[in-house]
């Protein structure tokens, strides 16, 4: 089979290699869409520190079930799946604590090598992450699966209100999907800060109410005049950039929630004035990965058919075409591509 290997930040290979063989509870699923994801995109430019290279490539992909391993439960051969790339191990200590997003042991979890013909799903995420997919859902937004569950945990820690303002900054996919999501909540007034044409375009199309373009707008003077001078009730950082974390709280009104999500290189800090933390009651949240029943709600969202998700799809390519894609990516070109292999 073929199958994409980074081998070097800015370097991807196609591998001839043979199909694994499945291991006791594991199953090798036959990969119909993979799709290209921010992560992968900055662990093509700078490596990952939890990736070593040379390493098969990719994470989000929906599938068929092509050959099962002993002793698992539930799957056939020619089943539809839907998946995440990780799964909580179950003992430790967090995990016990019903903390599953920081699991000890998630960095052995992670299932990388969905920009391949088939790819093997590791017993953790078989028994726990592993979903059958209906045939109303298609393959593309079946795999925007992990995303939406990262999406989906931000959104149950903002619980956001009809009531409240909500402010979302960053439109990469992450905040276009946090777009769509929270449209479903019916908040008083969502408003979106974008850059660039093609996400400003989206995120209206998503249900923004009023869409600000970063690149020209002042988002403090917008926030302040849409909101009578009392600030955003929920803010959600969704650009992983310092500057905007620490700009971020300026938007908020008092008593007012701080989502933290668009996560910063390894030794960076960041400074908050603490009398607005203290005096005017602002809750600073970060918010990393997902729990399985932000899956469980993510999966169930996608199959409601209430939010329409195609437009992140920018395009569609094979394998052979990988590189070009992530030249695309490093050009700012597009939101997502699917890889059909
Ligand atoms: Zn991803
Ligand atoms: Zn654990």
């Amino acid at each position: 089979m073929q199958a994409a290997f980074l081998i070097e930040p800015g370097k991807i290979e196609l591998r001839e290699i043979p199909i694994p063989e499945p291991g006791k509870g594991e199953i090798i699923a036959k990969v119909h869409t993979a799709l290209t994801c921010g992560t992968d995109l900055k662990t093509y430019r700078r490596g990952h520190p939890k990736v070593t290279l040379p390493s098969p490539f990719g994470h989000e992909f929906s599938g068929t079930v092509y050959d099962v391993g002993q002793d698992v439960n539930g799957f056939r051969e020619g089943d539809n799946l839907m998946t995440v790339f990780s799964a909580p191990c179950g003992n430790c200590y967090f995990c016990k604590r019903g903390d599953e997003h920081i699991c000890a042991e998630l960095k052995n979890s992670l299932m990388f090598g969905a920009y391949a013909e088939y790819i093997r799903i590791p017993e953790p995420i078989v028994s726990k992450n592993l979903f059958s997919k209906p045939h109303s859902l298609s393959f593309r937004q079946a795999a925007l699966l992990e995303p939406l569950s990262c999406v989906m945990h931000g959104i149950d820690e903002a619980s956001p209100s009809e009531d409240d303002t909500v402010l979302l900054i960053g439109a990469g996919t992450i905040g276009l999907l946090f777009t769509a999501v929270l449209k479903t909540f019916h908040p008083k007034k969502l408003i979106v800060a974008a850059r660039g044409k093609e996400r400003i375009a989206i995120a209206e199309k998503f249900g923004a109410d009023i869409v600000i373009d970063a690149a020209k707008g002042d988002i403090l003077k917008e926030v302040h005049n849409l909101t009578d001078g009392m600030g955003a009730n929920v803010v959600i950082e969704s650009t992983g950039s310092k500057e905007v974390w620490e700009k971020s709280i300026e938007y908020s009104s008092k008593n007012g929630k701080l989502i933290l999500f668009g996560g910063l290189p390894e030794g960076s800090s960041v400074t908050y004035d603490a009398e607005r933390i203290h005096y005017d009651h602002i809750r600073l949240q970060g918010v990393f990965h997902y729990r399985r029943k932000d899956v469980v709600a993510a999966r169930e969202l996608l199959i409601k058919g209430e939010i329409h998700l195609e437009p992140l799809i920018t395009d569609e390519y094979s394998l052979g075409d990988l590189k070009k894609v992530f030249g695309f990516l490093d050009d700012k070109h597009g939101i997502k591509y699917a890889i059909l292999p």
